[in-house]
């Protein structure tokens, strides 16, 4: 279980997280919808240990965020994608997918490289092991930030608006990937601007508005008249995204 109680985060007197209370479960996909600025990818970086929370509490399957000595196990749980593809551009893209799990999950080069191997497949990049960063495109960028993410074998896949970044034809990679994942009960909390995938592919969504969980609900309530769309804010957004 990923469990967000009472979270808080300011920056400086900026209150950006102002008492989010949400509990993901194993198996569930859940979307993170919110206008520019609501708090999404300050929450993410939360659940990562990346900021220091002012208030309340985060735990990964029971390991507590602010913790330092249950931080790296709350991390190893929850492997981020953000949108800009931060992979090593020194190394390979077998190296980045491999390091993670060689270096903190103690797996011998091997073992990794013939993970590291099926998951390329997986994202049909196993012509790609041993290009550069720089050689690849905004999409395979990300499908290789996908593995590296899945490498750690989490329980919990965070992704922060992966495919902003992207043109059409490079997001429709990306998601066709996501897709997949979500089929196959990858636990997944996904930040995004894509309205019409996430209520494709999620079980519930949450929106955000000013640090603020205004809404959480099953995926068709959220788009019904009576449901989330009964949120003045939530129907300005929606509005908005189409
Ligand atoms: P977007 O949809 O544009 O990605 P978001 O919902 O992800 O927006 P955040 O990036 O979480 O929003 O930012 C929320 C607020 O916190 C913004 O007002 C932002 O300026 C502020 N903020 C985020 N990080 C910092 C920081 N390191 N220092 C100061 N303010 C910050
Ligand atoms: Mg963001």
């Amino acid at each position: 279980m990923l469990e967000i109680a009472s979270v808080k985060k300011s920056f400086g007197n900026v209150v950006v997280l102002d008492g989010v209370d949400l509990t993901i479960k194993p198996g569930e996909v859940v979307s993170i919808l919110g206008s520019s600025g609501s708090g999404k990818s300050t929450l993410i970086r939360c659940i990562n240990g990346l900021e220091k929370l002012n208030g309340g509490r985060i735990s990964v399957d029971g390991f507590d965020v602010s913790k330092p000595k249950e931080l790296g196990e709350a991390r190893k749980r929850s492997g981020t994608v953000f949108q800009l593809f931060n992979l090593y551009p020194h190394m390979t893209v077998l190296g980045n997918i491999t390091i993670a799990p060689i270096e903190v999950l103690k797996r011998s080069r091997a073992e990794a490289e013939k993970e590291a191997r099926e998951l390329l497949a997986s994202v049909g990049l196993s012509e790609r092991a041993d290009a550069y960063p720089g050689q690849l495109s905004g999409g395979q960028r990300q499908r290789v930030g996908i593995c590296r993410a899945l490498a750690m074998k989490p329980s919990y896949l965070l992704l922060d608006e992966v495919t902003s970044a992207l043109d059409p034809e490079m997001t429709a990679e990306v998601l066709a990937i996501l897709e997949k994942l979500a089929a196959t009960g990858t636990t997944m909390v996904f930040v995004t601007h894509e309205v019409e995938f996430a209520r494709r592919i999620s079980d519930r969504i949450v929106f955000l508005e000013k640090g603020k969980l205004l809404v959480d609900l099953p995926t068709e309530e959220f788009f019904h008249a009576e449901g989330g769309m009964a949120q003045p804010r939530v129907a300005q957004f929606l509005s908005k995204m189409r």
